[in-house]
């Protein structure tokens, strides 16, 4: 029998990358997509799975990436991130406008592509890959947090769309994981990204692929609607538990 196919966006780094191992583990033939084509491919070997550049805010990327998509039983629109911190009355518009396009109209452009792949599967699954921030506004997050609301909306919506159909629907939310969304976020500014996760233990890139590995391997009448995780160490968003010096 063939291997089912799972397509994972932002596969080049943090979540994505530890996603595609974890799958690969599992069985499943995983495309991995991103721009930085180099670590894909590395990634693809070592997983034995298929690299393909992959740029979710550009609709001729998108159409070149599905096309050579074959089948997919599983997509897991992760591609997204963070930049700035500023707040809504010093609000950059060019990083809201990077925060929508890449959270929130790269997931809309992969799940509507990939939609008849999905459903001619007989049993598909969509995991997006919203954020604590898509649950709870905190100052400062004003565009990452309406970007991943409209994570959380669309997942509803398409839930209940789909409703009916051979097609389950998730939503994970992540608390603070240690990858390089912070570098993003404070646009390669290192001393600062890692004074997010100092003196309190976060999760780990692996910790989050786990639950997309398991919300994946539930019997096809098991629907995971949403899922927050965060690390023991958090309580809300910037509510932390930091240990002393
Ligand atoms: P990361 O290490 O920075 O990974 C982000 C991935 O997205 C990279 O592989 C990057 O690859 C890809 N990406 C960015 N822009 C892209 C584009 N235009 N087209 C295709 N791929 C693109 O961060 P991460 O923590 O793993 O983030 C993964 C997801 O988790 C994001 O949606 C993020 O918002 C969410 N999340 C993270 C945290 C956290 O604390 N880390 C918490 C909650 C939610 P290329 O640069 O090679 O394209």
């Amino acid at each position: 029998m063939s291997k089912r196919v799972a397509v994972v966006t932002g596969a080049s780094s943090g979540i994505g990358a530890a996603t595609a191992r974890a799958l690969a583990a599992d069985g499943w033939h995983v495309v991995v997509g991103a721009r930085r084509l180099e670590r894909l491919q590395a990634l693809a070997e070592e997983i034995g799975g298929t690299a393909l550049a992959l740029d979710v805010t550009d609709q001729a990327s998108v159409d070149a990436f599905c096309a050579s998509v074959e089948s997919c039983d599983l997509l897991v629109n992760n591609a997204g991130g963070a930049v700035g911190t500023t707040s809504l009355a010093d609000a950059d518009l060019d990083e809201w406008q990077w925060m929508y396009d890449v959270n929130v109209l790269g997931t809309v452009r992969l799940t509507k592509a990939l939609l008849p792949a999905l459903r001619s599967s007989g049993d598909g699954l969509v995991v997006n890959i919203g954020s604590i921030a898509a649950r709870e506004p905190y100052r400062g997050g004003a565009g990452y947090n309406a970007a991943k609301h409209s994570i959380a909306a669309l997942t509803r919506v398409l839930r209940l769309e789909l409703l009916g159909e051979p097609i389950r629907v998730t939503e994970i939310d992540p608390g603070l994981v240690e990858t390089e969304f912070s570098i993003v976020r404070f646009r390669g500014d290192k001393d600062k990204a890692d004074k997010v996760y100092e003196r309190m233990t976060p999760l780990t890139a692996e910790d989050i692929a786990e639950t997309i590995r398991w919300t994946a391997s539930l019997p096809a009448h098991v629907n995971i609607d949403s899922m927050l995780v965060m690390p023991r160490d958090q309580g809300a968003a910037h509510d932390v538990f930091r240990r002393e010096e």
